[in-house]
């Protein structure tokens, strides 16, 4: 009889320890922002000149005459005489 007395503490201690670490888990989960984070500062986005095809300032190449998606459009666009 006294086993189990014992047993029954013991299988008690765990449940309530696996209760306590069931909430010891749940916390930070609750606690972290669900949110993503915001994303930076949107880049202005501009349409090539020659094709139209839209990207970032930062990737544009700037011309004369306009901006650009890449120096083949600039140079169709402005002519070979521009640069060099
Ligand atoms: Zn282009």
């Amino acid at each position: 009889m006294k086993y189990v007395l014992l047993i029954a503490l013991a299988l008690g201690l765990i449940w309530w320890w696996r209760l306590l670490v069931r909430k010891n888990q749940a916390r930070p989960k609750d606690a972290a922002p669900a949110s993503p984070p915001p994303p930076g500062p949107a880049d202005d986005m501009i349409a090539c000149d020659h094709c139209g095809l839209h990207l970032p300032r930062s990737e544009a190449l700037i011309g004369a005459r306009g901006t650009y998606c890449s120096a083949a459009h600039r140079e169709a666009t402005e002519g070979r005489s521009q640069g060099s």
